[in-house]
Formats: structure tokens, C-alpha cells, sequence
């Protein structure tokens, strides 16, 4: 399956900051794999402007389940649409924790940015605690199950499995760790979505480096990455991408 390396920019990124962008598409003829940047919304449709021509898609960290309405500060899907977004970043560990989203709300902001034509990154992971008690694939699991909508599909949906005790921190799961909770993801796909579960993409996200990319893409279901902190600077970002054969 053709991998897919996706940046998160989080809450970083003025104008000039797309300079990271321009720098980044030198390279796209040399990628072996389809790339995706998140910049935050203000700079969305400039890094859509920035990024035409060039074979590097932009998505949004997050929007809001309905269509329009009463919702100050929120931005819907058809929204991201209409200027260009073409993948919307959902579920992450940081909006579950800090606006405590549950699965039910990604569902249906997933489900929302299905509607608007656009595909989901879906992120699920288990808290260090719940690991330690054995329970990171039940969390994952369950995660998945609430976090699904029915209009998902292997075209519209990718999932990251980020395990919150690895983001921003340096530390990763062993490889063994990590192919265990993507096969695990992988089944759980198929008995979801039938044959249509093995073609959905599956990233590991969660300290990715240049340097750690090329072991964890040799594990079996990796289907990429979604990469923080490594994405803003592109001479980082682009090891990774280099990495992804
Ligand atoms: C993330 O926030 O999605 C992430 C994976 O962060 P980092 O790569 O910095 O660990």
C-alpha cells in the first residue's frame, strides 16, 4: 500500500512559516508516498495556494460535526472544502484530553467530513496508565468502535494509532509494540468494513524522527505516519518522507 505522511503543525505556523512548505516541494518527485501538511485553519488556504501544482495535500486539525449554525469559533467541513482542504486530522489525544471529545463527537465530525467530500485521520491511542494495565488494545479497540461512522470507507478514512504516552516525549513503542496494536487495527477494520477494512490506511504517530521512520515503516499494517514536532521543520520532515518507500 502506498504510505501516506501526514504533518501536524498543532498550534504553530504564521505566514512564514509556509516557507517550510515551498522548501518541501522540491522533493515531492523524489517521495515515494502521498503527503499531507495541517497547518492551523489561519493558514490553510494559503498553504492550499502555496501548495498547487505540487503533489502535497493540506488538511485541518479538527472541525465541527454540523454544517453550519450557532457555534462560535468552530469551522465545519464544508467549510475546509471549499478552500481546498482535502483531509481533516480528528480525535487527537490533545482535543480528547484538553475538550474532552469522546468518541461518539468524532464520529460524527468524521462522519460530517465524509459528507463534505474530504477524509478523516483518525486518531486513537492509549494513555501510559491504560498500557501498563494491559488494556492498550481493548482502549484502541473501543476508541475505534465509537470513533467509525457508517459512512467510512477505505477512500475517506485513515486511522493513527498515537499512543499519548509517545507524543512530543521521545519515547516509542518497540516495533513489536507497535506492529501488535496495527494488527489488531487491521482486524478490527475488516470485521468493521470487510475487505474494504485492508486497503484502509493505518499510521503510526508518536515521536517520529528521520531517524526511527525507516524501522517503523518496515513493520507490518504501518501505512505511514502522522508527525508532529519533526513536520515543522522541513529538512526533518523530509527525512521522514525519504524514509517511506
Ligand atoms: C502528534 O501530535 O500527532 C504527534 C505525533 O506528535 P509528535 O510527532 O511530536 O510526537
Amino acid at each position: 500500500m502506498r504510505k501516506l505522511i501526514a504533518g501536524n503543525w498543532k498550534m504553530n505556523g504564521l505566514a512564514s512559516s509556509l516557507a517550510e512548505i515551498e522548501a518541501l516541494k522540491g522533493l515531492t518527485g523524489e517521495a515515494a508516498c502521498d503527503i499531507v501538511v495541517c497547518p492551523p485553519f489561519t493558514l490553510v488556504e494559503k498553504a492550499v495556494e502555496c501548495t498547487k501544482g505540487a503533489a502535497i495535500a493540506v488538511g485541518a486539525q479538527d472541525c465541527h460535526a454540523q454544517a453550519a449554525g450557532a457555534y462560535t469559533g468552530d469551522v465545519s467541513a464544508g467549510m475546509l472544502a471549499e478552500i481546498g482542504a482535502r483531509f481533516v486530522i480528528l480525535g487527537h489525544s490533545e482535543r480528547r484530553l484538553a475538550y474532552k471529545e469522546m468518541d461518539a463527537a468524532v464520529a460524527g465530525k468524521a462522519a460530517a467530513v465524509h459528507e463534505a467530500g474530504l477524509t478523516s485521520i483518525i486518531c486513537v491511542g492509549e494513555t501510559r496508565a491504560e498500557r501498563d494495565e494491559g488494556r492498550a488494545i481493548d482502549v484502541v479497540r473501543a476508541q475505534l468502535e465509537g470513533s467509525i461512522p457508517d459512512t467510512a470507507t477505505s477512500s475517506n478514512m485513515t486511522i493513527a494509532y498515537e499512543p499519548v504516552w509517545a507524543i512530543g516525549t521521545g519515547l516509542v513503542p518497540t516495533l513489536e509494540q507497535i506492529g501488535e496494536v496495527h494488527s489488531s487495527i487491521r482486524h478490527m477494520l475488516e470485521e468493521r468494513l470487510g475487505d474494504d477494512g485492508r486497503r484502509v490506511r493505518i499510521l503510526y504517530g508518536g515521536s517520529v524522527k528521520a531517524q526511527n521512520a525507516k524501522a517503523i515503516f518496515g513493520v507490518s499494517n504501518v501505512d505511514g505516519a502522522l508527525v508532529g514536532g519533526a513536520s515543522l521543520k522541513a529538512s526533518e520532515f523530509a527525512g521522514i518522507i525519504l524514509a517511506a518507500v
